[in-house]
């Protein structure tokens, strides 16, 4: 059935993400503070409004893709988007946001006399385009039914965690075992370069062994072993190294707020945090094998690239098809 969609923030994941609810035969009212992100959108199809508020107010469902919590908070309150809406409208916010923050959205909504879902999403701007993406929902059960439709539209796989911030919850833990896990791959390969141990002889042992994980046999830190990572193209993202510091920050936030001695966790947001603002800025957040290397005092000897094994897995291209990329 056709319905009217507001959906507000057409950036790198919200602009792809609303093409493909136009592609799926609704009509999308859209809304960006950047011009040309609105006019983008308005070239695949969706309606341009002359304000996020202007839009909700003839939608069916509000949909919003924003960069941090403040400003999923600010459009909801200050900037009238539940004010606007009519009443039981139902409010997805799949940004990424802390879940203290998703929870105060939901409870907005609620006094406003509407509904609300936080619907997070894995697979990145590769998956928002192709129209892959995991959704990791939280909210009530009558509220995810009524969204599943219009997530499915844009994402491979819809899953409902629990109740109000259960998907931010999902996604944050989610995101900090890969970012741990990325660290400790790294610190395995520098180990080993500095063992005089090849690279290649480490991937085939541990790509079988009990240290596999993504961030070995899809991100792998080092080139050569699996040849799609961002490492064979100059650590170009894949999965930015800001995007890792901002949820890995997250992660630490709820952390701290429910007083968990994850020290791991703690670390690795700390970590990428440097990285983030320094050399990593424009890189795959993978690249922080470099910065591992580089502060060691140890005699590292690089060991060259390998040539492609038969066996190994897919390349993050194929993988974040099929959403399971941070
Ligand atoms: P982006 O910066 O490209 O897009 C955000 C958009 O929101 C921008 O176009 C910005 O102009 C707009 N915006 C900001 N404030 C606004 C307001 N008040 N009203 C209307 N528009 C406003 O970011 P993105 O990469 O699309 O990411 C969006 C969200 O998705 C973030 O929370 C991010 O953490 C999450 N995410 C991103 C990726 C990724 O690979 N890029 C992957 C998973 C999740």
């Amino acid at each position: 059935m056709t319905r009217t969609v507001a959906f507000v923030g057409l950036g790198h994941m919200g602009g792809p993400m609303a093409a493909n609810l136009v592609g799926a035969g609704h009509r999308v009212l859209g809304y960006d503070v950047v011009p040309e992100a609105l006019a983008a959108a308005a070239a695949s199809g969706v309606e341009p409004a002359a304000s996020a508020a202007a839009a909700a107010a003839g939608a069916d469902v509000v949909i919003t893709m924003l960069p941090a919590g403040r400003h999923v908070l600010e459009l909801y309150g200050e900037r009238g988007l539940l004010a606007s809406a009519r009443p039981g409208t139902l409010f997805v916010d799949c940004s990424t946001i802390d879940v203290a923050d998703a929870r105060a959205a939901h409870a907005a909504a609620r006094a406003a006399g509407h509904r609300a879902l936080d619907a997070p999403v894995s697979g990145g701007v590769v998956g928002a385009e192709a129209g892959t993406l995991t959704f990791m929902a939280g909210g009530g059960a009558e509220e995810f039914a009524e969204a599943e439709p219009f997530l499915s539209a844009m994402g491979g796989k819809v899953v409902h965690c629990g109740s109000a911030g259960a998907g931010q919850a999902a996604k944050i833990c989610n995101n900090m075992i890969l970012g741990i896990s990325m660290i400790g791959v790294s610190e395995a390969f520098v180990l080993a370069e500095s063992l005089g141990l090849d690279h290649r002889a480490l991937y085939d042992v541990a790509s079988t062994a009990s240290g596999q994980c993504w961030a070995l046999t899809v991100n792998c830190p080092v080139p050569g072993p699996v040849p799609g990572s961002p490492a064979n193209r100059d650590y170009r993202p894949g999965f930015a190294a800001p995007l890792m510091a901002k949820d890995l920050n997250l992660a630490a936030n709820a952390l701290r707020a429910g007083g968990v001695d994850a020290q791991l966790g703690l670390k690795a947001a700390e970590l990428y945090a440097a990285f983030a603002e320094g050399d990593g800025a424009g890189l795959d957040f993978s690249a922080i094998v470099r910065t591992i290397r580089g502060s060691g005092a140890g005699t590292a000897t690089a060991s060259p690239a390998s040539p492609a094994s038969p066996a190994s897995p897919a390349s993050p291209e194929e993988t974040t098809t099929d959403g399971t990329a941070p």
